[in-house]
């Protein structure tokens, strides 16, 4: 077994693991193999090793990297997209992860529409209220989707959030928790044209807690790849 196939093989046993402590089924929790930074080859083995969902921040880079990658895979975009880029994320990535302001939302409405395309997306949540992270306030979060639940062109699938860092990832608990109450609130309230299914939280540090709380979308890049250099 090659160093990323071990990782790759220690993070869903560690998965598995947090799952069945809190009742769940491991099978239902996607692992995101967050490739920024890191090149195609590398990013080859780890689609031949069975991942098929892939996290990228910035839009160039994948654009850059995807016609390298070969395999039934997806990409999402896991980073802030500025409006500009909007156009050129549409034809890259099956789901944006980074939905964070009524204007971005906008811009990808109209976009779609041109294209006649519907976009899969999760609102970000800045669940710390950090000044450092996008996300739209956790307060705010129901009625900014019940806004963009009238796009034609979205369709929200869930939540994204980003947990303020920690050394002991127990003390990011609290904040998985509130993420999980405010997706369950969303969900029961059904809305129209938003299906409440992805919880995306969780990344290397914290996953395992993440999944205690009900993540069943796990964002993983240094846990698989090792750390970045860049
Ligand atoms: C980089 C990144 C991750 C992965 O972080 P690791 O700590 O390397 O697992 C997950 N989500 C987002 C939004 C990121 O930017």
């Amino acid at each position: 077994m090659s160093l990323l196939e071990e990782n790759i093989a220690n993070i869903k046993s560690r998965i598995k693991f947090a799952a069945e402590r809190a009742g769940r089924n491991p099978e239902n929790i996607d692992i995101v193999a967050v490739t920024k930074t890191i090149p195609p080859e590398i990013i080859q083995k780890a689609v031949d090793s069975g991942l098929v969902l892939l996290g990228e921040n910035r839009v160039q880079e994948a654009r850059d990297k995807k016609e390298l990658v070969n395999g039934n895979v997806q990409w999402h975009l896991i980073g802030h997209l500025q409006r500009n880029k909007v156009k050129m994320a549409l034809g890259l990535f099956s789901m944006i992860q980074s939905i964070d302001s009524l204007p971005l939302a906008e811009e990808i409405q109209k976009r779609a529409e041109q294209i006649q395309q519907t976009v899969d997306v999760l609102v970000q949540v800045n669940i710390g209220r950090e000044k450092t992270k996008y996300g739209v306030d956790p307060d705010n979060t129901k009625s900014f989707i019940e806004k963009i639940a009238l796009f034609p062109n979205l369709r929200v699938r869930g939540l994204m959030a980003i947990a303020p860092f920690k050394q002991n990832p127990e003390d990011v608990r609290p904040y998985f928790r509130q993420l999980r109450e405010i997706f369950k609130n969303i969900k029961q309230t059904h809305i129209d044209n938003v299906n409440m299914e992805y919880l995306s939280m969780g990344m290397s540090n914290d996953f395992e807690v993440a999944v205690e709380e009900g993540a069943n979308m796990v964002r993983i890049g240094t846990g698989i790849f090792g750390v970045r250099e860049k």
